[in-house]
């Protein structure tokens, strides 16, 4: 599998850019994402009377909706051959893993993310999509200006753009780009280049070393000015002007918030990833975990999503995530002698070993732990695989 290392693999890369539409591009993006909802529902709602009648699955095209639609003619036609795409996509998830995905549902505008998809289509002319000093081409559109964080590299194959307007009105380009790079050279784990990490309610999560991670105090600033808000909101006749604009507040906040986790889970990803060769953790359903406690299902939402960060971030290096399954014993487990606890209370912070007297930090022993499982594993598959 692994092949030489001349061997080239695809990676793809993702540009984040804000877009400074005109009026009249704003107005064509705005079309744009309701076309998407329409051709949407009409091919959901088609889909389900063709399959009553004949039993079988069937999606018309785009296209086929353009007579009785003429408006549809008027936006770019990738966006909606995408919409096709993610509908049988929905399809296809559902019937695979239908207690996972769900029954693709009716999109509604107030509910729904204001947003479509491209596809760049290159010809010898030239592709549909393009990027100059400060714009992005589009079809229809044209140049939308746009500020750029950073450029593409070389070699760098722009594949499809997704333009996002946000609740608070600002435009957003997502620039998908393929990017061939040499496959990295695996790397061994071994014990002391590896770490154990256990999620935690309190510091995100603990390291079998016993550093913890917190998330930035602003973060706890911004979501006691929300909660205010809110309550405010409560107290104001709803449609006034007041109101409205307290209601934008909030939602810029929302936005602030939403940032600040993602920076803080791609710079703690990152920092683990870069620091470590390996990282053990427990594949606990993150699910499950915020639906008992509650209150820590933020944090918890989060850990989901820094573990996969971690798990992409890793793999483009060559190191490896060791995953312990979700039902080792390693909070009760006491990693100095291997007795398991039975009496641990669930809040106790930390607790004394009854078999060997061992004094324990919570987070930090079940990472020890974890630490040795992931380990372990890892080596039994290895000799495993040396002797098949
Ligand atoms: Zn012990």
């Amino acid at each position: 599998m692994k092949g030489g290392t001349a061997q080239r693999t695809i990676q793809y890369n993702t540009i984040k850019v804000p877009l400074y539409p005109t009026p009249e591009q704003e107005e064509l993006f705005q079309k744009t994402f309701g076309c998407c909802r329409y051709i949407w529902n009409q091919m959901l709602a088609d889909h389900e009377e063709f399959y009553c009648a004949t039993d079988k699955h069937f999606i018309p095209t785009p296209a086929k909706y353009k007579t009785g639609a003429p408006f549809l003619k008027e936006v770019d036609h990738q966006a909606l051959t995408q919409e096709y795409n993610k509908l049988s996509q929905a399809f296809r998830n559902f019937f695979r893993n239908p207690s996972a995905f769900g029954y693709p549902r009716f999109k509604r505008r107030k509910d729904d993310r204001d947003s479509f998809t491209a596809c760049n289509q290159f010809s010898p002319s030239g592709s549909t999509i393009y990027i100059t000093r400060d714009a992005l081409r589009m079809t229809k559109a044209g140049l939308i200006r746009a500020k750029f964080p950073r450029r593409p590299r070389s070699g760098w194959k722009l594949t499809r753009v997704t333009v996002e307007r946000t609740k608070t009105g600002k435009y957003y380009g997502y620039l998908l780009y393929a990017c061939p790079v040499k496959p990295p050279e695996p790397v061994e784990p071994t014990a002391e280049r590896t770490v154990g990490l256990k999620y935690d309610l309190a510091h995100f999560y603990v390291t079998d070393g016993g550093l913890t991670a917190d998330p930035p105090c602003g973060l706890r600033q911004s979501r006691d000015k929300a909660a205010a808000i809110q309550r405010k909101l409560g107290r104001l006749q709803p449609g006034s002007k007041n109101y409205q604009e307290l209601v934008q507040k909030y939602r810029l906040l929302h936005e602030h918030i939403a940032n600040q986790r993602r920076d803080f889970l791609h710079r703690e990803s990152r920092r683990i990833a870069n620091a470590w060769d390996a990282v053990c953790i427990r594949d606990d359903s993150l699910k499950a975990i915020a639906g008992e406690l509650g209150g820590g299902a933020v944090h918890a939402s989060g850990f989901g999503r820094f573990r996969e960060l971690l798990r992409y971030k890793l793999e483009r290096q060559g190191k490896q995530m060791l995953e312990v399954g979700r039902y080792t014993p390693t909070t009760k487990t006491c990693s100095a002698c291997g007795a398991v606890n039975e009496t641990l209370s669930p809040r106790a912070r930390r607790w004394v070993c009854p078999v060997c007297g061992a004094e324990h930090g919570r987070g930090k022993n079940a990472a020890v732990n974890i630490k040795a499982q992931g380990l372990a594993h890892y080596q039994s598959r290895q000799a495993m695989e040396a002797v098949s």
